[in-house]
């Protein structure tokens, strides 16, 4: 049992891991943060369990806002992930483990998955594919995604992964932006039960693109016609005589691995840039810690490649740490409500890292899918990609970790590149609803906008004060962005452009974005806290609130609600709910309005798009949409907003 050890105030449960989990744990040892003090020598002595070519000349050259790390140093991402763990037993260990939303099958130990990555690198130089070339990957989840990821990462082409629920427009924006000449794709995708169109995507994209010369198609569905004219290739055609010799490229610590478009919950996308030596040690080492990792763990990330959390936690960092990774194509309704909590007690997973999106989704359904299945398997609970309501922390924590499993709740960014801020779950003490402190070797704190500390309890901004291995080094082609948008708040200090508290115990509390820190009457007021009020009332599920403009308080509270299933709107529940949240923080928080909707504006990677809100509150044109899920959540929103 992890036990619940005070019950201070509301909202302020703090929970420690059992002590049979911390006899066990990796990193039990509190004297690590205190080791790491010495940032330099604690990442030079991570960096130092990669396989390198050549070792790297200095740890940090700090030109700021430029980072080099460990520079000199050759290595592969391909090789670390790969080729190194198979002169043991790991050679034969699963390295992939996947199930397909059909329900088919594939296992690939490291010794296969390096097999097909050396098959298809080949393939790749021989068609041209230079070191500094750019390839996009548009793909299903499937196991030839993460051979097409690392054979770029084996001959230094860098990646550009561009999220399979994406529009031809989101891809074709991704491509001229990268300047990518070649496509790797699959001829379609299943999606709760339907079949994805993804070459149709890609045809419809490249219309208009002059520079493509190959696309390259794996078949997952069995389209035919997907593969038409000169430029389009089978992989199966290319993988049949392919050789298996293709020799891992000395990579520069500083070359660049990938290109990752970030999310776009706040506006347009931007390309940031990840390089080799210093990424791969940051996410080796925060994966291997934070979950714990040990060598008989069946880990599952059920983020998708096309996001960060698809490629620092299900490609790099577990591959690097030789673990076995379950992939999963499908989603957690097809074909029923339980499909996670059946896979698990197939798969015998042990450690799941999810979105609170996911959690709060669970939530609405009930417990009874996750009552239908044996989960004794699980021992460790990771989330990620928004804050997470306590309501959900702990619902998940009963429900999903029986009350037995941590939960780490890791706070980072497609920028940052692995993981900041999160409890290591043998030592550190989770409160619900914050993410912890700061990971050893990582300084953050929370700054106002002169770049004072502010006081505990008070909001600030989450500025990390140093510089640290796997952070990016620039948005693709334009360093001003890059300075403008991270460097151009605080001299020398990242700004990560997300609003946060720090308690008493140095615990931080992220509350939102900067923009959408609420300022009624002259309080900041973030969304996560009257958000996390509204969705402890048991009719709600999900919750996002926005400043509105207003004449006398600055800005007004406006929320918008979805109901639990099977609850019915009554007609007083609007008044309820509001005077919930004042009961719950205070009068101040009250909202003014509270509109109860279908659906909330989310990304494809299911965050809450408050701007959209904001725009729709305030009868204003919508911003950009490319990024939204479903444009139908929109256009319900927007009779709202017409009342
Ligand atoms: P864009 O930058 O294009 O607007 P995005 O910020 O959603 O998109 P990501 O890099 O995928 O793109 O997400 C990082 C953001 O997600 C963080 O800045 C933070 O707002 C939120 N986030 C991630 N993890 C957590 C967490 N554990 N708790 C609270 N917020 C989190
Ligand atoms: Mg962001």
């Amino acid at each position: 049992m992890s036990k619940e050890i005070t019950l201070s105030s509301e909202n302020k449960h703090v929970f420690q891991s059992s002590e049979e989990f911390r006899k066990d744990a990796l990193i039990s040892d509190p004297g690590i943060y205190q080791k790491a003090e010495d940032r330099l020598a604690f990442w030079e002595e991570r960096a130092s369990t990669l396989s390198w070519f050549k070792k790297w000349d200095t740890v940090l050259e700090w030109n700021p806002p430029f980072a080099k790390w460990f520079n000199g140093g050759k290595l592969n991402a391909s090789y670390n992930c790969l080729d190194r763990h198979l002169a043991g037993p790991r050679a034969d260990k699963n390295a992939i483990v996947f199930e397909g939303e059909n329900g088919d099958t594939q296992m690939l130990t490291y010794k296969e998955l390096h097999h097909e990555v050396s098959k298809f690198a080949g393939v790749l130089r021989s068609l041209g594919v230079k070191k500094g070339d750019v390839v996009t990957i548009y793909m299903p989840m499937i196991p030839e995604a993460v051979v097409a990821m690392l054979a770029c990462s084996r001959i230094g082409a860098p990646h550009s992964v561009v999220f399979g629920g994406f529009s031809a427009e989101a891809i074709r924006d991704r491509i001229n932006d990268a300047k990518s000449k070649i496509v790797i794709t699959a001829d379609a995708g299943y999606r709760r039960g339907k079949v994805l169109p993804l070459k149709e995507n890609v045809d419809e994209a490249l219309k208009g693109v002059a520079e493509i010369d190959k696309v390259i198609v794996v078949r997952r569905v069995g389209l035919d016609n997907a593969v038409q004219g000169e430029r389009d290739v089978w992989y199966h055609e290319l993988m049949k005589d392919a050789a298996a010799d293709c020799p891992a490229e000395e990579m520069d610590a500083e070359d660049i691995l990938f290109i990752l478009y970030t999310s776009g919950t706040t506006g347009k996308p931007k390309g940031v840039v990840h390089t080799t030596g210093g990424y791969l040690t940051g996410v080796s080492t925060t994966h291997q810690y934070i979950f714990d990792l040990k060598e008989n763990d069946v880990y599952w990330c059920t983020a998708d490649i096309g996001w960060i959390t698809g490629h620092s936690y299900l490609v790099y960092g577990p591959l690097a740490n030789g673990a076995t990774v379950f992939l999963f194509e499908g989603t957690p309704d097809y074909p029923a409500k339980d499909r996670y909590w059946e896979l698990i007690e197939k798969y015998g997973v042990t450690i799941l890292y999810t979105a609170p999106t996911a959690i709060r989704t669970f939530m609405k359904w009930g417990e009874s899918y996750p009552q239908k299945r044996n989960l004794n398997s699980l021992r460790l609970l990771g989330t990620v990609g928004e804050p997470i309501n306590p309501e959900a922390w702990l619902w998940y924590h009963k429900h999903i970790g029986g009350e037995r499993c941590p939960i780490v709740d890791t706070w980072w960014q497609t920028e940052t590149g692995m993981i900041m801020i999160s409890a290591l779950p043998g030592v550190t003490d989770m409160k619900p609803g914050s993410c912890s402190v700061p990971f050893p070797g990582v300084k953050a704190e929370i700054l106002n906008r002169s770049g004072q500390p502010v006081q505990n309890g008070e909001v600030g901004f989450v500025a990390i004060t140093e510089p640290w291995p796997a952070m990016l080094r620039t948005v693709y082609g334009d360093d001003k962005r890059y300075k403008d948008t991270y460097w151009g708040t605080w001299p020398d200090r990242y700004f990560a452009g997300d609003g946060a508290k720090i308690d008493e115990d140095g615990y931080f509390w992220i509350i939102g974005r900067v923009d959408d820190v609420i300022n009624v009457s002259g309080h900041r007021i973030g969304t996560a806290e009257v958000e996390s009020a509204l969705v402890e009332h048991p009719a709600v599920a999900e919750a996002a609130c926005i400043g509105k403009s207003h004449e006398v308080k600055g800005q007004a509270i406006a929320a918008f609600v979805t109901l639990r299933e099977g609850v019915a709107a009554r007609e007083d529940l609007v008044n309820e709910l509001k005077n919930h949240v004042a009961a719950k923080i205070g009068a101040i928080a009250k909202p003014d309005e509270i509109h109860l909707t279908e659906e909330l504006p989310k990304t494809r990677s299911g965050k809450i798009i408050r701007r959209i809100l904001r725009d729709i509150a305030e009868g204003r044109a919508i911003g950009d949409t490319t990024t939204l899920a479903d444009a139908s959540a929109v256009e319900a929103l927007q009779q709202i907003g017409k009342q």
